[in-house]
């Protein structure tokens, strides 16, 4: 299977979406990785949709991702009598531990740590920021805030604290069972909500020990500032627009999304765009042009992934949507701005071997205008470092770990297909060769640079690059009468 759009397309599945006949169509439709949402999901149906992803990867021979989101420390307020109050503006309203339902006065907040951390002037935003309140006074466990915007609210609304660092780890006791689960089913990215400091992402990665890779989401006003930390602790990131047009003021998003964007390009790290890219499309055939527009500026921004939410979990066109969102990329990628707009983030290399191989493949591939650059990656680190020079033809990661190939499944412009470590630098042209040609990267008479590590087959050890040319039957240059070795693809 050939897919050769650069930026890749995140899906979160829902009961929209969950069939299997709709993952494949999904799926064929453009979908590189699957998002399962655990603030809705339960693990009998985050096994069954992990099962049926498996199957379909299998089934097309072809890595599929699966994301699975952490609900994270969500807020929320207590019950009121009736479930619903109306506060006004200008009033006082109290927070407190009280666990009598609450009224137009006061509600319990059942987060003690709040009561501790909240300190005078902080906000408070609720019902994702359309009630916004200041607190004015905060002791003996009461909080008392001034009404700056009311309106409804209702029992277990969300609450924001966009000015107050709490003393709360990042899992809640029903993360901590959600990421056994998804550690069990093997999922290939775990994404963190509601992440505050780089610490919270450390102590993540401690737990999860490398069984999968950790995706940030960045969402609140204290990960933008401790940004480097995280991106540094991390493994990849989201903007995670929704929430953080929130706990941060929602013109303040589209600044934020190409920060993000820039300092993860920079550090070599996929990152997402998330969050009502094509909201309309929820229940619209066709998208508004600012939604097309959204998409192809994440595209022309050299993002790593697009991604929809409700469009896909519970919207009524979730194939269409796809269909559009790949159209609109397969369209920027193809603008004649497309490498200039890409190329407006400059990204220097780090002094270390990886990243002078890195732009040496690309330097070459350039000069001698060869049709792909094949990596030969264990842990997908050297794919990442190749990806991360946004090069303008294919990228080939070939590994003989499955897991590595699905993590890249969401990464810039790398398609990955399954190989056993060459036996020695002639096995290892003879493969690459025989991948390319078949999948049709490589034409008869058209180069590729490979880069490996010698001695082979050793992690972090990227030395190595090879330039080779096909023959009209597709071999390497070099290897003319010698047997072509079977290449190894999932079965
Ligand atoms: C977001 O806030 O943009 C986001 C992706 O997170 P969630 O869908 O979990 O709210």
């Amino acid at each position: 299977m050939k897919r050769d759009r650069r930026v890749k397309i995140v899906a979160t599945l829902g009961p929209a979406s969950s069939a299997p006949e709709t993952l494949e169509q999904l799926f064929l439709a453009g979908v590189d990785v699957f998002r399962i949402n655990m603030s809705h999901a339960t693990h009998d149906i985050a096994r069954q949709l992990v099962f049926a992803v498996r199957q379909l990867a299998k089934q097309h021979r072809h890595p599929i991702g699966i994301l699975f989101d952490l609900q994270g420390p969500k807020l929320r307020l207590g019950e009121f009598a009736g479930g619903r109050v109306f506060v006004s503006e200008g009033a006082t309203f109290t927070f407190d531990q009280d666990e009598t339902p609450g009224n137009n006065e006061r509600v319990m907040l059942p987060h003690p740590q709040i009561f501790d951390s909240i300190a005078v002037g902080d906000t408070l935003l609720l019902d994702d920021g359309k009630l916004r309140m200041r607190v004015k006074d905060a002791a003996n466990k009461k909080i008392l805030a001034e009404v700056l915007v009311g309106g409804a609210l209702a029992s277990r609304k969300g609450v924001s604290l966009p000015d107050t660092i709490l003393p709360i780890g990042p899992l809640t006791d029903k993360d901590r069972g959600d990421l056994e689960c998804a550690l069990d089913l093997g999922a290939d990215w775990i994404a963190l909500s509601f992440v505050q400091r780089a610490e919270d992402v450390l102590e993540v990665k401690s737990i999860v020990d490398g069984l999968a890779a950790i995706m940030v989401k960045i969402e609140k006003p204290s990960a933008i500032e401790d940004l480097d930390a995280i991106i540094s602790a991390g493994d990849g990131f989201m903007v995670a627009r929704g929430d953080l047009g929130v706990e941060m003021p929602v013109e303040r998003v589209p600044g934020l999304q190409k920060h993000i964007t820039r300092k993860a390009r920079t550090a070599g790290k996929p990152v997402i765009v998330a969050t009502q890219m094509l909201e309309s499309m929820i229940s619209s055939p066709v998208p508004t042009r600012a939604e097309v527009s959204d998409v192809a500026t994440a595209v022309f921004d050299g993002a790593d992934a697009v991604m929809l939410s409700a469009e896909s979990a519970v919207g009524q066109h979730p194939v269409t949507t796809i269909d559009m969102m790949n159209r609109i990329a397969c369209e920027a990628e193809t603008d004649p701005d497309y490498r200039a707009f890409v190329h407006a983030t400059q990204i220097m290399p780090q002094a270390t071997g990886a990243d002078a191989i890195a732009g040496a493949a690309h330097a070459i591939a350039q000069t001698v205008k060869l049709a792909a650059i094949v990596c030969y990656t264990a842990t997908g680190s050297t794919a990442l470092r190749v990806a991360r020079e946004r090069p303008g033809l294919p990228v080939i990661g070939l590994t003989p770990v499955e897991a590595t190939a699905r993590r890249l499944s969401l990464v810039w412009g790398i398609q990955t297909y399954l190989t056993a470590d060459p036996k020695n630098l002639s096995d290892m042209v003879q493969k690459a060769a025989q991948i390319v040609f078949d999948e049709g990267w490589v034409k008869s008479g058209e180069g590729m640079v490979i880069t490996a590590g010698v001695p082979i087959g050793s992690p972090g050890t990227t030395n190595m690059l090879r330039i080779a040319y096909l023959d009209k039957d597709g071999i390497p240059d070099g290897h003319a009468g010698s047997v072509a070795p079977s290449a190894q693809v999932p079965d």
